[in-house]
């Protein structure tokens, strides 16, 4: 039976439509402009349904599965990786939420995580410690009804914008625990064009892509957070919680990587068809072809990887092994079908004039962040060690 039915074809058909319509026409602009996604487009994201892709219908989702969430993803990032990658921390509290929240904290977040009225925005990288994560140093004391936060994060993206922070921190102030000292809170603030919060200052983090979102550096100077918003009420849990919903993010990543590529694709082959040297059109060229043809071959290959690992995971099975591989796999394509892209362009490739250069930009980052590829190795080679 094809992973892939009519209905996850009918949906894809209505994002495919959402994104021509509402982001192509302005992702260009906006990337050049290092200017962030209008809040009205994630606004109609939020109408779509598009927040609320995976999680249960008695918690206001549609209760969709991983595959619908990894075409949603796909076609969201053809126009902008940006947009497609607005609704990945969602997708990381909820099934957090899911699989550890009381009843209470599901109740709080969890409808609004599904209609986009609750944005967060993940506070996990320190400056110190990115994919070694046991060794995270922000603190978290206990005071009187709740905790008091301190220390720095890095690269939290979107954290202006968010109105809640998932934020991995250390309960057990004793280092040498590592991933069994530390726990997840959820601190909620004013969504703003910039960090404005007498507890958490904030910078963003210039970037040679991904200009949609801004990601920060942030300082927490005694936050507080109440008791009720530390994960499951108990301390200590937090990377163990994390590593558990890790695989989804994956999955999710990889989809934008292969909608990125998708769209590079696209526009280069277009190019090719219509550019002419040498007396006929560059795609009749054999170095042309072989290029047109090993970008297919690595752009299905990827996407079917995806569709493989949201099945296994749709199944009620875990999937760290393939959300791994297929994210490994995608980022690679993802970079070399971009620059093949802009290869078949020749000059024009390197120009701002077309959307080639922005695809090989964004696209370049998906090796790095949702662990990086280097890390994806080695969660891959444990795994077929241990076998
Ligand atoms: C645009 C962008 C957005 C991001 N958004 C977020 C966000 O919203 N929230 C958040 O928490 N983080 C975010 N990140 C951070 C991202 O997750 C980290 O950059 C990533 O986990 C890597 O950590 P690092 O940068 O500290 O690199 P390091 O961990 O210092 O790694 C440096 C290099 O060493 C390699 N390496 C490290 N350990 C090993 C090992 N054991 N074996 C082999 N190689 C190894 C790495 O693969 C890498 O090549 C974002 C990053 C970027 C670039």
């Amino acid at each position: 039976m094809p992973l892939v039915t009519e209905e996850h074809e009918e949906f894809r058909r209505a994002v495919r439509r959402f994104t021509e319509e509402e982001i192509v026409p302005i992702a260009s602009e906006l990337d050049a402009k290092q200017a962030e996604i209008p809040m009205e487009i994630i606004q109609k994201m939020a109408e779509q349904g598009y927040f609320g892709v995976l999680f249960q219908e008695e918690y206001g989702g549609l209760g969709l599965d991983n595959i619908t969430m990894a075409i949603v993803a796909e076609e969201l990032s053809k126009g902008w990786l940006s947009v497609g990658s607005v609704m990945t921390r969602g997708i990381i509290m909820g099934t957090l939420l899911e699989a550890h929240g009381t009843e209470e904290q599901k109740k709080k977040y969890l409808p609004g995580l599904a209609i986009g009225q609750i944005l967060p925005a993940a506070a996990f990288t320190e400056p110190d410690s990115g994919s070694d994560s046991a060794s995270m140093r922000l603190k978290a004391t206990k005071t009187d009804g709740g905790y008091l936060l301190n220390g720095a994060k890095a690269w939290c993206t979107f954290a202006n914008r968010a109105n809640c922070l998932i934020v991995l921190a250390r309960t057990d102030p004793d280092a040498s625990k590592r991933h069994k000292g530390l726990s997840i809170f959820f601190v909620d603030k004013e969504s703003g064009e910039k960090i404005d919060h007498p507890n958490i200052k904030g910078e963003p983090i210039p970037t040679v892509g991904y200009h949609g979102m801004k990601s920060y550096n942030l300082a927490f100077e005694d936050t507080f957070v109440p008791e009720e918003n530390l994960l499951s009420g108990a301390e200590n849990k937090g990377f163990y919680q994390l590593m558990a919903s890790y695989e989804v993010a994956r999955l999710q990543t990889a989809a934008r990587a292969v909608g990125v590529a998708q769209a590079a694709f696209d526009f280069s082959l277009q190019y090719s068809k219509e550019r002419e040297q040498f007396g006929k059109p560059i795609c009749e060229h054999q170095a042309i072809r072989m290029k047109l043809s090993e970008m297919a071959v690595e752009l299905e290959a990827s996407r079917q990887l995806v569709y493989y690992a949201a099945s296994m995971k749709d199944s009620g099975k875990r999937c760290d092994l393939e959300a791994g591989m297929a994210k490994v796999k995608a980022a690679k394509a993802v970079e070399f079908i971009t620059r093949e892209a802009m290869q078949i362009l020749g000059g024009y490739g390197y120009s701002k004039e077309f959307p080639v250069e922005r695809y090989w930009r964004d696209g370049r980052v998906i090796s790095i962040f949702e662990g990086t590829s280097e890390i994806q190795h080695e969660i891959i080679a444990k795994s077929i060690l241990n076998k």
